[in-house]
């Protein structure tokens, strides 16, 4: 049976235009990955009346209704006390969950009040979702053919809520198991991604190929039914090996995080470590890196080196260089690459140079002329861009700073740096 999924976000201040509902987002993401259909997505404020017409409305046309936001211990987290209500269920205290809450506040040295406690009710019947990332559980039920799941708001929960207590609960509803790997792919747009698939995704059933475009970089997802885990995976791995043939070093990896992720781990399995010169990324490759824990281990630092004063007195570029072909060439962003090598002690060195508009330069350089550079023992490589079109700053800088990963992930696994 298909089933239908509501999600339903609960907080004024998605309403206000305070926040924007990124666990919607991030819940439709995963739901589809599942195979399930999400047909709707509502918010509602934190209000009594209008949650519980949101509710009736919810489950009167879905057989799934996810809920997001208003678990926490304040008089406007309603949402259990809505559900149980409509669904007519009491409220009722879960023991290991009161223990739990009362651990939280030791370890975290809140104080607690009489509010926390009621954290700790659920709907009568429910199976809690513990919640280890924060102090409010989820809980699930099911009544009258509706099953309910109730999410905390705050993103840093929500997400591990769902993928390690949704999920599971969801997969046991169906029955068989669901299973997918996604190709994640740089170096190809969606649109001929989607061209070189369309007639296959179309007459494929089981496994199902869907692919996904994000900020310039691809993922294609294979999402296998099967009776047993083993079944699925013996649908799933013939054709995720199919499509990594055919894509050939366009793929960066198979079910990995991102593309820093899989350039840290390149480096910590060659043992090798990796700077960074930065002009017009502005730090964005040093912040990626950074962001995945462990990075401190191969990467040792990045200059922004926005002015050229900086890429001449920190990086040595040479002023010659600079005066004759301009911050936004090719030579500079060798000199820079190799500049930041032997300045930060590192085996490996990107760089980047170029115009991220709106303007162009005083060159006359088009905005979206960049040039991204790796520095590595054997040689320093350069990959001219030119990433014209709609240009936008942000855009731009995003798209450069992958091309600056791709090559340091290209030259790790041994891959050619340009097709
Ligand atoms: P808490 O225990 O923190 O009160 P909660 O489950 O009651 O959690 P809310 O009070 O509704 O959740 O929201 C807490 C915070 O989580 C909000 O201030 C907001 O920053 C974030 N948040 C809530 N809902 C969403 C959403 N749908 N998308 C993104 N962020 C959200
Ligand atoms: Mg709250």
């Amino acid at each position: 049976m298909s089933h239908k999924v509501e999600i339903l976000s609960v907080g004024t201040e998605l309403l206000l235009g305070s926040i924007a509902n990124t666990d919607a987002q991030m819940l439709s993401q995963g739901l589809s990955a599942l195979g399930l259909n999400v047909f709707w997505h509502t918010v509602v404020g934190d209000n009594p009346q209008r949650a519980r017409e949101a509710v009736e409305l919810a489950r009167s046309r879905a057989d799934i209704i996810i809920t997001t936001g208003g678990l926490g211990p304040t008089c406007d987290d309603l949402t259990k006390n809505v559900l149980a209500e409509v669904f007519g269920k009491k409220l009722v205290y879960h023991q290991e969950s009161l223990e739990r809450i009362k651990d939280y506040a030791r370890v975290t040295g809140r104080p607690l009040t009489e509010n926390n406690f009621q954290q700790a009710l659920v709907p009568e019947g429910s199976t809690v979702l513990v919640n280890d990332w924060g102090s409010a559980p989820g809980c699930a039920f099911e009544a009258d053919g509706v099953h309910v799941i109730m999410l905390p708001g705050p993103p840093s929960e929500c997400r591990p809520m769902f993928h390690h207590r949704a999920v599971p609960y969801l997969q046991a509803l169906s029955e068989g198991v669901i299973a997918s790997h996604t190709l994640k792919l740089f170096g190809i747009g969606e649109s001929a991604m989607e061209a070189q698939l369309r007639d296959e995704m179309n007459a494929m059933s089981n496994p199902t190929l869907a692919p996904y475009a994000k900020e310039g970089e691809c993922e294609l997802r294979v999402t296998a039914k099967a009776p047993t885990q083993e079944e699925a995976q013996a649908l799933l791995l013939p054709k995720v090996e199919e499509l990594k043939a055919r894509f050939g070093a366009l793929v960066y990896g198979v079910d990995v995080p991102s593309l820093e992720y899989v350039v840290l781990e390149g480096l910590k399995a060659r043992g090798l470590t990796l700077g960074t010169a930065e002009s017009c990324t502005g730090g964005l490759i040093a912040k990626r890196l950074t962001d995945v824990s462990g990075a401190s281990q191969v990467f040792r630092g990045g200059v922004v080196s926005y002015t050229n004063e900086v890429k001449h007195g920190v990086l040595g570029v040479p002023q010659a260089l600079l005066d004759q072909y301009g911050a936004v060439s090719e030579p500079v962003a060798r000199a820079m690459a190799e500049g930041a090598r032997q300045a930060l002690g590192c085996d490996l060195a990107l760089a980047s140079t170029g115009v991220a508009g709106p303007d162009r330069d005083d060159r006359g350089n088009e905005v979206g002329t960049m040039f991204v550079a790796i520095a590595a023992p054997d040689g320093t490589h350069v990959r001219p861009l030119h990433l014209g079109g709609r240009p936008v700053r942000g855009r731009l800088r995003t798209q450069t700073a992958h091309h600056a990963l791709d090559l340091a992930r290209r030259w790790l696994s041994g891959l050619p740096l340009e097709d």
